[in-house]
């Protein structure tokens, strides 16, 4: 190292002795089918001069071995409960729970748990069972079920026909060819599961996001950070941002995956009622404490649409929502409209 170097770094220790070795880390990857993000605020203090170069080192160890662990979760997660890979657990179990009870792990049985709770509190508009149909629509090839294929399977569509037994950690499906998707919620769980990771190790600054959904550990260093919610129809626009310290937000919109068809547009939300896509609102973010309720809810608020959506969530305490509906308006939840 030069003498201009070292001076330059004593400089720093001296007159700067808690920032002389703190900075922000980021990385994006893609994994489950969308880009990923984790970035966070990583600081050590050193005492001597030798302390300091080789604290830098090991803090650039550390950061990347966060970055790697934070990586690797989301993509242990994605193989696990990847409807597209054929030895994820989630396939097993659309292979096979139909049939007998299928011995599943804790965290899967878990999160199908969650669901389940969710799909009660929703009256069903969040329903993980809408893939019994939802398999029959492929977005990129453009190309939906017919009527006549939504009618004779729409009685697949019904998550009170999933048993979950706790004791022996099973799953069992109680309708013929029934299938599970957990899109509408993982993504939420792993972002969830990475701020776990990261707090753990000691951080107390941190974004995680996966796709639409994101977790916030800490403010961005003295001020909030500022997510911004995508404009529905322009694609590199944000219609607002918000100010948020320690909350999740994910916002679900009608533009992530479609297709438009005589100018209708079929996209990846189900509505689980019709089997076809849910078309009363066309954006909704839901902010809370838990990334895992965050991600279901805003599927659920955009599948019930604008009156029962705030109704459900303004019931719930711990959760805020913004809804954008047809007409490109914004609607706030109780609790954000001071
Ligand atoms: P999100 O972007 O979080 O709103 O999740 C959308 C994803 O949720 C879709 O790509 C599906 O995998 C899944 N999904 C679609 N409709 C439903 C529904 N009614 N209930 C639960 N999950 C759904
Ligand atoms: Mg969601």
């Amino acid at each position: 190292m030069s003498r201009l170097c070292r001076l330059t770094l004593t400089f720093l220790f001296v007159f700067f002795p808690f920032i002389a070795h703190a900075q922000w880390y980021k990385h994006s990857f893609k994994v489950m089918g969308t880009m990923s993000h984790v970035e966070f605020w990583l600081d050590q203090q050193s005492k001597t001069d030798n302390d300091i170069i080789n604290a830098g080192v090991a803090q650039n160890e550390q950061a990347q071995a966060l970055i790697k662990a934070v990586e690797l979760e989301m993509v242990r997660i994605d193989q696990q409960m990847s409807p597209y890979k054929e030895q994820s657990e989630l396939s097993l179990v659309n292979r096979s729970a139909d049939k007998k009870p299928v011995l599943i792990s804790g965290e899967l049985f878990e999160l199908l748990s969650t669901a389940q709770h969710i799909s009660a509190l929703s009256d069903g508009a969040f329903d993980i069972t809408y893939a019994s149909i939802g398999y029959q629509y492929n977005y990129r090839e453009k190309t939906r079920p017919s009527q006549s294929s939504i009618v004779q399977t729409l009685p697949a569509i019904n998550y009170t026909a999933i048993s979950l037994d706790k004791k022996r950690s099973t799953v069992y499906f109680n309708h013929q060819g029934m299938k599970i998707d957990l899109g509408g919620i993982a993504k939420g769980y792993a972002v969830k599961r990475c701020l776990t990771l990261l707090e753990e190790a000691g951080i107390k600054h941190a974004l995680v996001s996966a796709g639409g959904d994101t977790g916030l550990l800490g403010n961005r260093k003295g001020r909030p950070w500022l997510v911004g919610i995508k404009h529905p129809r322009a694609e590199h626009k944000m219609a607002v941002h918000i100010p948020l310290e320690n909350e999740a937000i994910s916002t679900s919109g009608d533009y992530e995956r479609y297709f438009i068809e005589d100018g209708v547009r079929y996209h990846h939300i189900i509505n689980p009622k019709t089997g076809d896509s849910a078309r009363k609102v066309v954006s909704v973010s839901v902010i809370g404490k838990d990334p895992t309720y965050v991600d279901a809810l805003s599927t659920t608020v955009f599948v019930k649409g604008l009156t029962p959506g705030l109704k459900l969530i303004n019931a719930l305490p711990d959760f805020e929502a913004i809804i954008i509906d047809n007409q490109r308006r914004l609607h706030y939840s109780q609790g954000l409209q001071q």
